[in-house]
């Protein structure tokens, strides 16, 4: 093996332990994120469910309560309903964040199941855009 073999080789261990420090990184951040709006997808073979949501805490407690906790959540529904699987992180994405202001995030929220229409939403849980103008 030559020596620029070698370098390119120790050089791909680095950057591979690298990514997957950063990695990890990412992952804890996510679910320290708060004040925020999020959709969660189904991934489930042939089921298309889609839920978009707010909260002011932490996303991992909100994802605690939609497997576990919330029984009037849609997503715990939906999963009682179908039987599908328990919802997974990776089923769980962070839409907008920084928004302390509760109006704020609910009008985030509700501009976003209005462009998206998510399956699982129901029209009168959706906040009503009127008062904002
Ligand atoms: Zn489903």
């Amino acid at each position: 093996m030559s020596i620029l073999q070698h370098y390119d080789v120790h050089g791909l261990i680095t950057f591979s332990k690298l990514s997957s420090i950063f990695n990890l990184k990412e992952k804890v951040d996510f679910k320290h994120k708060h004040d925020l709006v999020y959709k969660y997808e189904c991934k489930d073979i042939n089921c298309d469910a889609t839920y978009i949501g707010e909260t002011s805490r932490r996303i991992s407690e909100r994802m605690r309560d939609h497997v576990y906790r919330d029984k009037n959540s849609h997503v715990y529904k939906h999963i009682q309903q179908t039987g599908h699987s328990e919802p997974q992180e990776n089923e769980f994405s962070i839409l907008e964040t920084g928004f302390k202001n509760f109006k704020r995030r609910k009008l985030a929220e509700a501009i976003q199941i209005r462009n998206q229409r998510p399956s699982l939403n129901t029209q009168e849980q959706s906040y009503p855009l009127k008062l904002f103008r």
